[in-house]
């Protein structure tokens, strides 16, 4: 799955081995993009769980008076 991309999508041009943009257009390569979309999976994943915390306690001090 995890497999070496080694030229732009969007411009062909070579890339240096791990890189995370095209160094021609900027453009960012599969992994990087696969990364990005994790991190945003992740972030959502975190904010849900502080909304919950903060829902969670606000119900606990409403109960509790
Ligand atoms: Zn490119």
């Amino acid at each position: 799955m995890d497999q070496v991309q080694v030229a732009c999508d969007k411009c062909g041009t070579q890339l240096v081995p791990n890189a995370a943009y095209c160094e021609k257009c900027g453009y960012r390569t599969r992994r990087a993009r696969r990364l990005v979309r994790l991190a945003i999976r992740v972030e959502m994943v975190f904010f849900l769980l502080v909304v919950g915390i903060v829902v969670a306690f606000t119900w606990i001090y409403a109960t509790q008076r």
